[in-house]
């Protein structure tokens, strides 16, 4: 194998390049879901697979499925992707890698013959990020047959709907419901991202095995004190939701900050009246609380909550919450994790775990099937964002991890804990 060092990291690299022409901006890559760039992006991806000696349909909701069928009758299907979609203004490893190493991996294991005994198919979702529609992850929710039918009403800045959108593209809205993979036919899947996030890079790895995506809650903190002049209302008098508020702030990234794992923002905040002269009557923020097992973000959700509780009661304002959203956390399987972790050590990487902050068509597809994530370094942390870059050596060295992995799964092995699996809810987290 490393007499091929890095053939196949070029060739995912040079792949990555090609891809990153298809935009809806020039200049920059901008390839929302259902655009004309998403289109000639699947044709690209379609051109890659047949090389690979792939064969492909292009289904009713937008994915690329590549597929190899193993010799093996009635084998079962492990499922390799990620998505081809993008945020505007992106960078070009975000999702692109994890469908071209893929493919990287399948033609690797033509070239050299290789006979599994599961079928592979290769998936080019095609709306991750959630950008057009305010809807995500519809392409692997109709593969795990948990697509939201409602979802099709859903309108894009200009006022198109999903269904619309579907309809210009040549989807047939008919053909969704038939999407769906039977459970007991899918055996596995996995995909390859960039980490997005500064981890391996600080411990100096290439690669590592993700154990969760993390869980989410969003909500609203409403303050409410008293307005006043803010020349005339005396310090000890005044009760003032915004000065409430920062002190409730710093108490959220506290919390977060002593509670491993957890991760915690205010991103946005109003107040009210909003003038210079005035003291608020009313403050609004947001807390955005991640977390990689639901246990963990609850207990830190409601430690928040007290803390915020005795701010405001020290401070005489009255404070509400409103939910916004909420994710349950996605494990990831041991058994698939296990198995990636023994062909990170067989490919001599030291075995390194780390959770996802970011969301991931693994979610989805973790409704259908046992799933696993292999993070691949980015530098600096960097994505969504045109600076977003990897190295041939480490895309080289996932591909390899990849291919070691697939040639020791044994399917059969994975059957018996297939009803036993605990199936994740999700309520649609934007990645
Ligand atoms: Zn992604």
């Amino acid at each position: 194998m490393r007499d091929n060092f890095p053939r196949l990291g070029e060739r995912v690299m040079r792949r990555l390049d090609q891809l990153a022409v298809d935009t809806d901006e020039p200049g920059k890559i901008t390839r929302l879901f259902l655009s004309p760039s998403h289109k000639l992006a699947m044709a690209r991806v379609r051109g890659f697979m047949e090389a690979a000696g792939l064969a492909v349909e292009e289904d009713d909701i937008g994915n690329v499925v590549g597929r190899v069928e193993s010799a093996v009758p009635d084998a079962p299907v492990f499922i390799l992707g990620s998505h081809i979609d993008s945020v505007r203004d992106a960078g070009r490893y975000d999702g692109g890698f994890g469908v071209l190493s893929a493919i990287e991996v399948v033609e690797e294991l033509r070239r050299r013959g290789e006979a599994l005994p599961f079928s592979i198919e290769v998936l080019a979702f095609g709306d991750e990020e959630g950008v057009r529609f305010p809807a995500t992850l519809s392409g692997s929710r109709a593969l795990a047959g948990t697509f939201d039918f409602e979802s099709l009403g859903a309108k894009d800045e200009n006022g198109v709907s999903l269904a619309e959108a579907l309809r210009d593209f040549g989807c047939d809205i008919d053909g969704i419901g038939e999407i769906a993979r039977d459970p007991r036919r899918i055996c596995g899947y996995l995909e390859s991202h960039i980490e997005q996030g500064p981890v391996l890079e600080a411990e100096n790895l290439a690669l590592g095995v993700v154990t969760a995506i993390a869980g989410m809650c969003r909500f609203n903190v409403t303050v409410e004190g008293e307005a006043g002049h803010a020349g005339t209302v005396p310090m000890q008098r005044r009760k003032d939701p915004l000065a409430g508020s920062a002190a409730m702030i710093l108490a959220v990234e506290d919390v977060a900050r002593r509670t491993p794992q957890v991760v915690a923002t205010v991103g946005v905040i109003e107040s009210s009246p909003g003038a210079i002269n005035v003291i608020p009557a009313k403050v609004r923020f947001s807390v955005d609380l991640r977390a990689p097992t639901d246990q963990v973000r609850e207990q830190a959700k409601s430690k928040v909550e007290g803390r915020l509780r005795e701010i405001a009661k020290e401070r005489e304002l009255t404070i509400s919450f409103t939910p916004l959203d909420e994710a349950k956390a996605t494990p990831c399987d041991p058994g698939l994790m296990r198995e990636l972790s023994d062909a990170l050590a067989r490919q001599g990487h030291r075995v390194f775990t780390l959770p996802s902050g970011a969301g991931h068509d693994a979610m989805a597809m973790a409704r259908l099937c046992p799933v696993a994530m292999l993070f691949i370094r980015c530098k600096g942390g960097v994505s969504h964002n045109p600076a977003e870059a990897i190295t041939v050596e480490d895309a080289q060295a996932a591909i390899e991890v990849m291919l070691d992995f697939l040639l020791h799964f044994r399917p059969l092995e994975h059957q018996k804990l297939e009803n036993s699996r605990a199936l994740p809810e999700s309520h649609g987290s934007r990645p």
